[in-house]
């Protein structure tokens, strides 16, 4: 039964199998395509109704690619606001539009924005969503999307349905369906719709740009005997790259706390501690690391430790073999000086 207190739909009002189209950039992610084709497919089982596409802040060109692989109409939300993704403000503008096209079956790529905003988007429309679903299909005597998806770590596969809520919604994780062929001869309708959003709960303030690319080419934590480690007190993604700088005049590779890594300073794979790596170096350098437990538990057979932080009562410092009680903008940049000389010299 559904609940008392959701407002009643009537369903025969809902058409059409439409999809999120996430943007990377100036080009659509090969993940909402993937959907168009089996939006293509769900769509000739309902009968052959309408595939449809929404893109936030997209191009007429993003548009066309949506048709030329399987969407016959592509819905452009414009605002100047959304050109950057914020996630309570997406979900506000395409919750809009689905809600005035009314889809009968709502896809979202499972890649870590669509499933943030799927659960964003469902909650705003009251209906159910599945996350990633592994297989999708139709009960052809009640028109229900069947979403289908492991289960029970992975041993059962579970069949979803919403039976008395529209849209229905499925997320599907990138690559699980193929990318329908780019046909150009296909042809469709782009509308151009300006949702306005009722208020801002997002307010960006800079933008900074993880540091994958930087430190992809440094050798793995496990596998170095210099591990130049940062953690929150380095205040910003700037800061590690001093630590890149270090660690290549030594010879290492970077490493990270927790905290680092939740910044998205560093990926997750440069974690030293109970939930990343545990490693073994002959040389440790904590940088703005306060050494809690949790860090500690995977550094701790560090061969020698050297810590440098202002606070001297930062548990690093009792771990440490030298502990330097200081800015580590001041330290660092007089290490790498003195480390070039000695390089220019040898
Ligand atoms: C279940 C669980 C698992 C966890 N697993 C891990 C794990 O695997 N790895 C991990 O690291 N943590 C882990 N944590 C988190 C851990 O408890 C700490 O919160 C985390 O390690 C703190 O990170 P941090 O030292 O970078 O930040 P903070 O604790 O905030 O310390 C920042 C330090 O920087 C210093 N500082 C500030 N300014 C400067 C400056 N200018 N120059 C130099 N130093 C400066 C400060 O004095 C401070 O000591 C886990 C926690 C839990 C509950």
């Amino acid at each position: 039964m559904p609940c008392s207190l959701w407002p009643p739909i009537n369903k025969e009002e809902y058409k059409g199998v439409w999809v999120y189209l996430e943007r990377d950039g100036d080009k659509l992610k090969d993940v909402g395509l993937e959907l168009l084709g089996k939006a293509r497919e769900l769509a000739a089982k309902l009968g052959g109704t309408e595939v449809g596409g929404v893109i936030v802040a997209g191009t007429e060109e993003m548009a066309r690619e949506a048709i030329y692989h399987g969407a016959d109409k592509v819905v452009i939300v414009e605002n100047p606001d959304l050109r950057v993704y914020t996630p309570a403000e997406y979900a506000e503008a395409i919750a809009k539009v689905v809600a005035k096209y009314k889809p009968e079956v709502f896809l979202i790529g499972a890649t870590k924005r669509g499933r943030e905003l799927a659960a964003y988007i469902a909650n705003t429309l009251i209906t159910g969503i599945t996350a990633d679903c592994t297989a999708l299909d139709i009960d052809p005597k009640t028109r229900d999307l069947l979403q289908i998806r492991p289960t029970f770590g992975g041993t059962q596969l579970a069949t979803i349905r919403t039976p008395q809520r529209r849209p229905q919604m499925a997320s599907v994780r990138p690559g699980v369906f193929p990318k329908p062929p780019r046909d150009t001869s296909r042809v469709g309708q782009i509308i151009v719709e300006k949702v306005e959003i009722s208020r801002r709960r997002t307010r960006l303030i800079s933008v900074e740009k993880r540091l994958e690319k930087d430190v992809a080419d440094l050798p793995p934590v496990e596998s170095s005997d210099i591990v130049v480690a940062g953690g929150r007190g380095l205040g910003s993604a700037e800061g590690f790259k001093l630590l890149i700088e270090l660690a290549k005049l030594l010879g290492g590779t970077v490493g990270a706390s927790l905290m680092a890594v939740r910044a998205g300073w560093v990926p997750h794979n440069r974690q030293i501690g109970q939930t990343g790596k545990t490693i073994r170096p002959k040389l440790y350098i904590a940088v703005g690391i306060s050494g809690a437990i949790q860090h500690l538990m995977g550094m701790q057979e560090s061969k020698t430790v050297i810590a440098i932080n202002p606070d001297p009562h930062a548990p690093i410092m009792q771990n440490a073999d030298y502990a330097v009680v200081a800015d580590y903008k001041q330290v660092i940049p007089l290490l790498i000086e003195e480390l070039r000389k000695i390089k220019s010299q040898s």
